[in-house]
């Protein structure tokens, strides 16, 4: 899953870089997601797993995208525009066991699937649907939501209708509930290094991708008892030192992180002090050895003795890490580093 441009580390290398591992499967949320990815020259499938308009259908068949339909209007549409030589067009089914978002039920999925239209313009490549629990410790949710999709797969195959295949899992599908890995499986925040809750044991070593970082771009003395930023909502409690750095809301760095927010600067912890600004925070260092202009900050990462991880953002700003990292927005430059010392499964360099 690549969606959200790849939960904010950018969905062409993620795309990429995941085709050059032997992935062929990509999932996005939108068409324009997956215009963005076959203009980047991703060639392999692309799943869209969100809803779609009808309007949208034209640049879906331009493009080779492969809808997850959940509207017997929308496949209508589609099979009303699929050109000759593309029939009959590639789509996915998505049924609704419990998430009550998009999905047919099995009824309806039956019967979209038996219509005259289907075996003429539409091939159902695949039927899915979206595990809405599976990071409960409580596994009963889920374990209906699985029976409810075995049904859906028994009653179509009984029916004739063919279902190459099946799939459920996202990350916390993966994690926890071996029986959701059917016969493909749809991997979100692992990718990117992060279980969606963190307490959690996971059977897998998941470390994070990202690092967020920063610099230093001014810094001031200020005396006892002075507001800071906007709303003056912290007042300096001894004399201080205060760094500037140049990130902000602008940026994906919440606003709710005002006043609570960590950043590392030498290795220690320093916390934000006053409202995150649109494109400046502004921090205490005080406490932390003398800090100059140009120092480097993590906001996101690890230093030798510190850590602060998408988790440790989501609790202060009271959110997930999927939040933390898809609200990273286009002003935050990104640079990859290649995989040098990462190996495959035969052991070879990737
Ligand atoms: C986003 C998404 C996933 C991946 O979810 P994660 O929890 O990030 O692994 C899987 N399937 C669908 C349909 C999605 O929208």
């Amino acid at each position: 899953m690549v969606k959200a441009d790849g939960y904010g580390h950018g969905c062409r290398i993620m795309a990429d870089t995941l085709s050059k591992l032997g992935i062929q499967q990509f999932g996005v949320a939108s068409v324009q997601e997956g215009i963005v990815l076959r203009e980047a020259g991703i060639l392999g499938q692309i799943l869209v797993m969100g809803g779609i308009f009808p309007w949208q259908l034209k640049d879906l068949i331009a493009f080779n995208l492969i809808p997850t339909l959940s509207s017997d209007a929308v496949a209508h549409a589609l099979s009303q525009i699929v050109p000759h030589d593309r029939r009959p067009y590639p789509i996915h089914l998505e049924v609704d066991t419990g998430m009550r978002r998009l999905g047919f039920t099995v009824e309806e999925a039956l019967a979209l699937l038996q219509s005259p239209m289907m075996t003429h313009t539409l091939s159902c490549r695949g039927l899915m649907t979206h595990l809405a629990d599976a990071d409960n410790p409580d596994p009963a949710f889920t374990l209906d939501q699985l029976s409810h999709l075995e049904t859906a797969v028994l009653r179509l195959r009984s029916a004739n209708v063919p279902i190459p295949c099946v799939h459920a899992a996202n990350t916390a599908g993966i994690l926890w509930h071996p029986q959701a890995c059917l016969d493909m499986v749809r991997p979100g925040l692992m990718l990117y290094g992060y279980a969606p809750v963190p307490k959690r044991e996971a059977p897998i070593a998941l470390q994070p991708v990202m690092t967020l970082t920063t610099k230093v771009v001014h810094v001031k003395t200020v005396e006892k008892g002075e507001p800071v930023s906007y709303g003056g909502i912290h007042r300096t409690r001894r004399r201080s030192r205060l760094a500037v750095v140049p990130i902000g809301y602008a940026h994906g760095y919440a606003r709710q992180l005002s006043n609570k927010g960590e950043v590392i600067i030498h290795d220690q912890r320093c916390p934000i002090v006053g409202r995150i600004c649109m494109d400046m925070t502004i921090i205490d260092v005080t406490d932390a050895s003398m800090v100059k202009p140009g120092d480097d900050v993590i906001v996101m990462g690890k230093s030798e003795k510190q850590e602060i991880t998408a988790y440790d953002l989501a609790t202060w700003q009271e959110s997930i890490p999927y939040e933390v990292l898809c609200n990273l927005g286009p002003h935050v430059h990104r640079v990859y580093e290649p995989l040098a010392n990462t190996c495959d499964e035969a052991g070879e360099p990737g």
